[in-house]
């Protein structure tokens, strides 16, 4: 099936299993706004939980911050953001619909990308075991051709991009005879620059009301607290300050799902480290964060670093983690070498000193800051995208299921009566009064057990526990696992701790603190 037609399967999925529902919907929905479903807020919660215990429990030097969604508008003048957060937009005359100019080239990069790759796999199916992979990249004519133009129009954006030059956007994608998808014309407006800040006021009176921003990242509340956290945490460099929390953009193009919102949610960590050990900061980071995506278990080959060849105006190096979504690779986390420009700044703009005083070095100075970004929602696509399945099963029929990992999954285990009659249901309510304060369960007794079961795979519940009649007997029952839907019989007291050893959230954690044991 093709990759579109599964991700319109995925969003339908959502909507139907009560994961993600578009918002205002009985008003026909707002733009690139969604609302997360019953199990949508469990999957985005058990995210949350796993990255927040990555960063503040397994590291001593990393703690937490709440900051508030508003704040004073001076900040967003001293971050760049009032003169500087926008994004080059540009309308397509005859379908009238509305891009981002340095979008619509990156797809067309895109397109190279997957040239190669399916030359590459041409060739793999054709060679088979003797195929030498690396040589035929490095040989293939039509191969070498698409990444040399590939690796020129690379260069030709950063450069646009870096030069602010508008007109030579345009100009690229004239001469890239880039069109419209909507309507395949190339009859392009010249490109604008658009803010993607939300603004409103704040004050009750019409005179006294003062212009105040929704924010558009969680960052800045960190650098502002930057001193708070330091001294009454009594903190040391180097250390981070950790925080989730909504962030809002006008985004030009909103047309993905969850992908690119308007309001969501961010996870960001900004770690605080002596002038000149950033790079090293910046590598260390760079792992830790691609091992905490990958012991998710979606296979390596799925993740890609994209190092930046345009960097923003604060940076001195910058990678994306990249997953291979329905709709190609596409940026998942940010993690940005931020110099001490933000902190700077605030100290130019308040007037108040933001510097450190390093008793090693018995000298102050304004830290430098590492950051890790990652958007709550585009995990989430990112975890359910993974996930989604469509299988054929031995009785002939297709089951869709979520694999999604167990420590992640809204519920952990359903309780089903085989019937409901003979004490079985009474059964089964005494396993879940048992299990329920431990574990997210769920009791199910309606309709016959093979579509009890589907319902289950199709919220991604990773195990069924089945009362039957010899667990009258016995006090055993069966445990079925989602993934492989064998079966085994168990006795009932030792549920919990089988339970906690398939679900626990330290199975996740204890392979991200493999990668900096050396730390
Ligand atoms: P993009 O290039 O896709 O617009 P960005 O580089 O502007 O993203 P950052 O400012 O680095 O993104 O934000 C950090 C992270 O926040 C991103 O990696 C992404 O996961 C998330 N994010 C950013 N914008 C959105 C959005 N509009 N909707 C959902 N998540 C977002």
């Amino acid at each position: 099936m093709a990759q579109e037609d599964i991700f319109k399967k995925l969003v339908a999925h959502c909507k139907e299993y009560g994961y993600v529902f578009p918002s205002s919907e009985v008003y026909d929905g707002l733009g690139a706004v969604y609302d997360y479903g019953q199990y949508g807020v469990e999957l985005k919660n058990n995210i949350k939980r796993y990255w927040w215990d990555s960063m503040v429990l397994l590291h001593e030097n990393v703690v937490g911050l709440d900051s508030a969604i508003f704040m004073h508008p001076t900040i967003w003048k001293a971050s760049g953001h009032v003169d500087a957060f926008n994004d080059p937009l540009i309308d397509n005359k005859d379908s009238k619909k509305r891009y981002r100019a340095d979008v619509l080239i990156e797809e067309h990069i895109a397109k190279y990308e997957e040239k190669v790759e399916k030359e590459v796999e041409k060739a793999r199916k054709r060679f088979g075991d003797r195929f030498d992979e690396a040589l035929f990249r490095q040989t293939n004519p039509q191969v070498t051709v698409h990444v040399e133009k590939k690796d020129a129009l690379v260069a030709r954006l950063a450069k646009a991009l870096n030069d602010n030059d508008l007109v030579e956007l345009r100009q690229i994608i004239v001469d890239n005879q880039i069109v419209c998808p909507v309507c395949g014309t190339c009859n392009w407006t010249e490109v604008r620059q658009f803010n993607l800040m939300f603004a409103t006021e704040m004050g009750s009176t019409a005179e006294g009301a003062s212009k105040i921003y929704l924010r558009p990242e969680t960052a800045q509340g960190i650098f502002v607290n930057f001193l708070n956290v330091q001294k009454s945490g009594r903190m040391k460099i180097p250390f981070g300050i950790a925080q989730i929390g909504k962030a809002f953009r006008n985004e030009i193009v909103a047309r993905q799902f969850i992908f690119r919102m308007r309001e969501f949610e961010q996870m960001e960590m900004q770690f605080f480290v002596r002038p000149g050990s950033e790079l090293e900061w910046f590598r260390r980071w760079r792992e830790i964060r691609m091992t905490w995506h990958q012991a998710l278990g979606f296979g390596a080959a799925s993740y890609r670093f994209h190092d930046h060849e345009k960097l923003a105006h604060y940076a001195n190096a910058a990678t994306d983690i990249e997953y291979r979504f329905p709709f190609g690779f596409k940026e998942v986390e940010g993690i940005h070498s931020r110099t001490d420009f933000d902190l700077t700044r605030h100290q130019e703009f308040s007037g108040k000193r933001m510097q450190y005083f390093d008793p090693e070095l018995n000298e102050s100075y304004v830290p430098y800051v590492v950051e890790t970004s990652i958007g709550v929602d585009r995990m989430f696509l990112q975890v359910i995208s993974a996930a989604y399945r469509e299988e054929a099963t031995d009785t002939g029929d297709t089951r869709v299921v979520l694999k999604l990992p167990p420590a992640l999954a809204p519920i952990k285990l359903a309780v089903l009566p085989l019937v409901k009659k003979d004490g079985l249901p009474e059964k089964a309510g005494e396993i879940v009064q048992r299990l329920r304060l431990d574990f997210r369960c769920q009791y199910d007794e309606k309709d016959s057990i093979g579509k009890r079961y589907r319902r289950q795979d199709a919220i991604g519940t990773p195990f069924c526990i089945t009362v039957d009649h010899l667990s009258l007997e016995e006090n055993t029952v069966t445990i079925r696992d989602r993934d492989t839907m064998s079966q085994e019989r168990v006795a009932i007291d030792r549920l919990p701790v089988i339970l906690k050893e398939k679900t626990d959230l330290k199975n996740l954690l204890e392979q991200v603190a493999v990668g900096f044991r050396h730390w």
